[in-house]
């Protein structure tokens, strides 16, 4: 019963967020009529962040007004790290963060988009709010997108464990503004006047948000739920943040510790060091071996998720070092049990 009311309740918050499979011909007609295949090819310029630029002057969209959010039920006010599937389904969802911290404009790892474009390889984004407003174009041709899924990845990639109040709102919701405005910077294109059907298709809200780090704590995961977001986690980390991960050792984890419903996470922001290459060995073979990938959005659909009480990489504790990124003092006592001392280990920016 309780397994019942999961599915529903997840099926209709899931029904605004997802793309119909019914609509992605009129998505693809829309993309096709916006943007020319030489305009979506990856150009090598953009792959790697920018440090100073205009990343800091960037301000969110604070004009945009958004439809009021439907706050999630208490069972889904967690960190979803992967979903129990009925026997014998192989579906697994494949996620790239595109992280934009203060200071930076951060890359736009083209050749992996268009690895997934030509290899029709589903897969869900989660985006940087500064992201989205200094990558106008490519935030635009990433939602025209039938294949994609599109995600929140906070504000400016802040650790939302040392937000709270109205500061830490803001960084959860204002991404969904970003989104909004390039949402309807989309719609306003001329090219866009013939393809309503495939505009109304395109959510309205993200619904879906990745914690920065992958931290966060009661408040955060509370502020993400009141605001109609649920918080997607991964079971299976390909470690790319690491430049010295090659990429058939990214592959290899993939392939390695693939199961039925996992989350995978990778990087699309130029810092996914060696994603590109890694992907076209391992996303071939997972197909081989019977996985298909889907959006998160649909991978929750087919089961039950499987929710966390906090945030976490391989095990409870592992993310809380980032708070000495923020702060001198570590503001939980997992920060100090795992082991984890300032300066013993670089930290990789999730
Ligand atoms: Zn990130």
């Amino acid at each position: 019963m309780r397994h019942t009311s999961h599915r529903l309740i997840l099926a209709t918050l899931l029904v605004s967020l997802t793309s119909q499979p019914g609509k992605a011909a009129d998505r693809g007609a829309l993309q096709r009529a916006c943007f020319p295949a030489t305009s979506l090819a990856a150009l090598g310029s953009e792959v790697k962040p920018v440090k100073g630029a205009i990343g800091s002057a960037i301000a969110p969209p604070l004009t945009v007004a958004l439809a009021p959010a439907v706050p999630l039920p208490a069972h889904l006010r967690g960190a979803i790290r992967r979903v129990e599937l009925p026997k014998g389904q192989k579906l697994i969802a494949l996620t790239l963060d595109l992280c934009e911290q203060p200071g930076e404009v951060a890359g736009y790892d083209g050749p992996i988009i268009d690895y997934l474009r030509t290899s029709g390889t589903r897969a869900t984004l989660f985006t940087g709010g500064k992201w989205l407003m200094t990558h106008a174009e490519r935030a635009q041709q990433l939602i025209a997108d039938p294949l994609f899924e599109i995600g929140g990845h906070g504000w400016a990639h802040r650790n939302m464990r040392l937000l709270s109040g109205q500061a830490l709102t803001d960084e959860i919701v204002n991404p969904e503004r970003a989104y909004r405005r390039q949402r309807d910077a989309l719609a306003a294109r001329t090219c866009a006047a013939s393809h309503s059907a495939a505009l109304a298709s395109i959510p309205p809200r993200m619904g879906l948000h990745r914690f920065p780090f992958g931290s966060c704590n009661k408040a955060a995961l509370d502020a993400a739920a009141d605001n109609g977001l649920l918080s997607i986690q991964w079971d299976l980390s390909t470690g790319d943040p690491a430049p010295s991960q090659s990429a058939r050792a990214i592959a290899d984890a993939m392939i390695r510790n693939a199961k039925p419903g996992s989350i995978i996470i990778a990087h699309a922001n130029g810092r996914g060091h060696h994603t590109a290459e890694a992907l076209p060995l391992a996303i071939p073979k997972l197909k081989e071996l019977g996985y298909q990938f889907v959006t998160v959005g649909e991978l929750l659909a087919a089961g039950r998720p499987v929710i966390a009480e906090t945030c976490y990489d391989s095990r409870p504790g592992d993310t809380d070092k980032y708070d000495f990124l923020f702060s001198k003092r570590p503001i939980s006592p997992g920060a100090q049990s795992n082991g984890w001392r300032p300066g013993t280990t670089a930290p990789v920016s999730r």
